[in-house]
């Protein structure tokens, strides 16, 4: 079963929710964390969370809980690290895992966030085996990671990523060049920026802009992006040029610089969506809401 383990270092939110979803696949698993109580709880939570998908005790039989690196990382062909998100955390961990990796061929990757392939990397014994896998949380309910190789990536490394990735349901796609944020979070802050200064010049209340999104357009970006939305809105990309640019560009000039997130607007943001949304004591159930939302999404979108 050479070709079927995988190593996960980190059993926290995101290295569980990996866990389920390779096994699912049916690959065999190996779960390793600093904390033993956190194997132990991420083990409780994926059976939890396989009987709520009706999946078989055989995947779950197929993750195996690990308290020491060495037999976390031998003979896996994919080594995946999801620690918190510091730089020296992460050097530490990768430097203590690598000598007790035993493939050649081994794919190294990290489920960071925001921190480039090639800091983490740049001092390993195999960099050109790494690459960084971002996954979007609810790995198991938003399907897509992105997949963000270093200038020293090898090519098979981030063509077997991808195909690895998609087997078990994701959808990977491919940023070719490392910057800040990778592209998920470019655009998701572009939003904010664009969003925080229409509250600030008053233009309209954040619970409504929420709206925007929610009942506007996000309906349609659940199901195609910005570029799709243009080219069906007019007879594709150069008409929709000759129509809108001018507009567009004119009010994109209109939008200003970033400001940082903090002041009166900030408490303004607060007491709306504690007033639209609910009581910061009460978002542990606002969340279950939500993952409850995303999961019929995923459902509905599986089906079509
Ligand atoms: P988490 O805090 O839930 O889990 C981290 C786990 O790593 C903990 O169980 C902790 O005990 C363990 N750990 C700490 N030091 C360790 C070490 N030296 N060796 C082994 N295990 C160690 O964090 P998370 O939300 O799962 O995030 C993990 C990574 O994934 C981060 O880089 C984060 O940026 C990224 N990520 C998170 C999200 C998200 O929404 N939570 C989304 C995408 C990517």
């Amino acid at each position: 079963s050479g070709d079927r383990k995988v190593a996960i270092i980190g059993s926290g939110l995101i290295g569980r929710s990996y866990a389920m979803l390779f096994a699912s696949s049916g690959y065999q698993v190996s779960l390793y964390d600093i904390e033993i109580e956190q194997i132990d709880k991420a083990k409780d939570d994926i059976k939890s969370q396989l009987l709520k998908l009706e999946e078989e005790d055989e995947q779950y039989q197929l993750i195996q809980g690990v308290t020491d690196l060495k037999s976390c990382v031998e003979d896996a062909f994919f080594v995946l690290e999801c620690v918190p998100e510091r730089l020296e955390i992460k050097q530490n961990v990768w430097k203590e895992a690598e000598p007790f990796i035993t493939r050649d061929d081994v794919i190294l990757s990290s489920s960071t966030s925001a921190l480039l392939p090639s800091d983490i990397s740049r001092n390993f014994l195999r960099k050109e085996r790494f690459i960084i896998s971002h996954p979007t949380n609810p790995p198991f309910y938003v399907p897509l990671v992105e997949v963000v190789p270093a200038s020293w990536t090898d090519a098979d490394v981030v063509t077997q990523t991808l195909k690895l990735l998609e087997s078990i349901g994701l959808v990977p796609v491919l940023v070719r060049k490392e910057v800040k944020g990778f592209v998920l979070n470019r655009i998701q802050y572009a939003i904010l920026a664009e969003s925080w200064r229409l509250i600030r010049d008053g233009v309209m209340t954040a619970g409504d802009l929420d709206k925007v999104m929610s009942c506007g357009l996000g309906v349609r970006y659940a199901f195609m992006g910005p570029f799709e939305t243009a080219y069906l809105n007019a007879e594709g990309m150069h008409s929709y040029s000759e129509r809108y640019a001018d507009m567009i560009l004119g009010i994109q000039q209109d939008m200003g610089p970033p400001e940082r997130m903090d002041g009166p607007v900030l408490d303004l943001i607060q007491i709306d969506m504690e007033a639209t949304v609910g009581p910061v004591s009460e978002i542990q159930q606002r969340r279950q809401w939500r993952d409850r939302r995303l999961a019929a999404l995923a459902k509905l979108k599986a089906d079509l």
